[in-house]
């Protein structure tokens, strides 16, 4: 497929107001992790965990009892907080107030898909409305399907026809098999690091590049073995592996998140992705883009339309809704989409994709209303301009305080490496085995601490800012990051 012809970065209407220097960033990135660790200091940590205890009663004694029923205590690793998970009673915008009444500025955003800021009324209006009228899910064909279709269709060219699923997981699962179906081949091929959900054939090279099957537990070999993963921005390698693929029966995709793995926090090259797309008409794969969580964060258009590349398949997942439930998807081309129309007893060839619930009416109605929201109201530029703000305030309290950390963004997406536990190197296992605990140990900390001066972030270590984030908010924000770092 060619270039389509999405708006390019100098247009208006995307989050990014300027892509940054990836070289420069992995620069200082291997400057930190050179750098001895730089904590909050002992006392000052002692202090932070004391707030828990004084102020989050009622949030310890949920935890408590939520540790004997549920497995680990939440039911999403996002919900993990040290010392122990906050439970969240109440958010409005840029703000949540836990079980105990204390209030929050809200860097976290449900992991990503409320841009609008959280419990937003033009959603909530339109949600009630329609469980007044018929309830969540009737089974049958509902107006608002066709809706939410033709708008994502508006916004990104490229997504012809639209298959509405029940989270990003499926959609993956289904934009594979879908792949498979039409090219006829057989491997897969991601990049290393990247998070494109929990199915079997993708937890492999998760978090760390070039960790394989190392998280892959209860999930036989043969279900990993047609996926490969390739290290970011190594372009070269990746025509290497097709090559190689065409003797090992091809490659039916190659998946991407377009920002970079774990949303940019490796960030890639700003002419990658099309790099990419060069090498998958090459060899005749399919290319994905997995926009689960840049889709509409990064601008209407998705990053599709900021890179102007046009992939193949697009997966979608909670962005789709502005947070409500059963948010997943698979768009893309007419004649791959296709795949999908067997219907029942189907003799045609059809990739068998779909679920009950995937058609409901509660998420086609949050999901127009949602994205229409968005647009009308510019969400992705004033979250992205939100996110640039931030970043800025971080950096200048980094160099006036003189510490080793790096913060980088891409509009709404705000990095914050203070131990870069997810940028340690495979390439290097001694150092990876010695550092990977104090590292992920000194993450959860700074998250602790951030919580406990009122900022909910998403792992101590990534900022997602919404349209409610007004500058007030952010400066606010940015005088409690910088007590937290005279802690260190
Ligand atoms: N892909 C990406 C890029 C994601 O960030 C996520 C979830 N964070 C997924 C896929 C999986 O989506 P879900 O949790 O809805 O299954």
């Amino acid at each position: 497929m060619k270039l389509n012809d999405a708006p390019q970065p100098s247009d208006s209407g995307y989050a990014i107001s300027q892509w940054q220097d990836t070289d420069a960033i992995y620069e200082r990135l291997q400057t930190l992790l050179k750098a001895p660790l730089r904590p909050i200091r002992r006392e000052r940590m002692d202090e932070v965990l004391n707030y828990f205890t004084a102020h989050c009663q009622g949030s310890k004694a949920l935890a408590e009892r939520a540790a004997t029923v549920i497995p680990g205590g939440v039911q999403h690793n996002l919900a993990f907080n040290h010392p122990f998970p906050l439970a969240v009673a109440r958010c409005d915008g840029a703000h949540m107030w836990d079980v105990d009444g204390n209030r929050y500025i809200d860097f976290l955003q449900a992991g990503g898909p409320t841009l609008l800021g959280s419990n937003h009324p033009a959603v909530r209006e339109k949600v009630h409305t329609l469980l007044d009228e018929c309830g969540p899910v009737t089974g049958m064909f509902h107006e608002y399907e066709v809706k939410l279709a033709e708008l994502i269709r508006q916004h990104m060219p490229a997504v012809e026809m639209f298959r509405m699923l029940g989270s990003g997981t499926e959609g993956v699962m289904g934009a594979i098999r879908l792949a498979r179906a039409f090219t006829g081949k057989r491997c897969v091929i991601k990049v290393g690091g990247a998070y494109h959900g929990w199915s079997d054939q993708m937890v492999y090279g998760m978090r760390l590049p070039g960790t394989g099957r190392r998280e892959a537990t209860g999930i036989p070999r043969g279900a990993t073995g047609a996926t490969q993963e390739c290290f970011p921005n190594d372009l070269d390698a990746l025509r290497r592996k097709l090559w190689l693929n065409r003797l090992r029966g091809g490659t039916a995709a190659v998946i991407v998140e377009p920002l970079g793995p774990e949303s940019g926090t490796r960030p890639v090259h700003r002419d990658y992705n099309a790099g990419v797309r060069k090498l998958c008409d090459e060899f005749g794969a399919l290319l994905i883009f997995d926009e689960v969580v840049t889709g509409f964060r990064v601008g209407m258009g998705g990053a599709q339309g900021y890179f102007g590349v046009a992939p193949d398949l697009t997966v979608f997942g909670k962005c789709l809704t502005g947070g409500y439930l059963m948010a997943g998807g698979i768009g893309g081309r007419k004649d791959v989409m296709m795949l999908l129309a067997g219907g029942i007893g189907a003799l045609s060839k059809r990739a068998f994709v779909g679920g009950t619930l995937s058609a409901n009416p509660l998420s086609c109605v949050a999901g127009y209303y949602a994205i229409s929201e968005m647009a009308r109201s510019n969400a992705p530029v004033v979250a992205g301009r939100a996110g640039d703000r931030l970043c800025r305030g971080l950096q200048e309290i980094i160099t006036r305080r003189q510490l080793p950390y790096v913060a980088y963004n891409q509009g709404s997406i705000v990095h914050l490496q203070t131990s870069a536990v997810l940028l340690l190197s495979t390439r290097n296992p001694i150092k990876l085995l010695k550092e990977v605990k104090a590292r992920k140990h000194m993450m959860e900390e700074m998250g602790a601490a951030y919580m406990a001066h009122g900022i909910v972030t998403l792992a101590g270590s990534r900022l997602y800012t919404s349209m409610a984030d007004t500058d007030e908010i952010i400066d606010e924000a940015l005088e409690r990051f910088d007590t937290v770092l005279s802690l260190v």
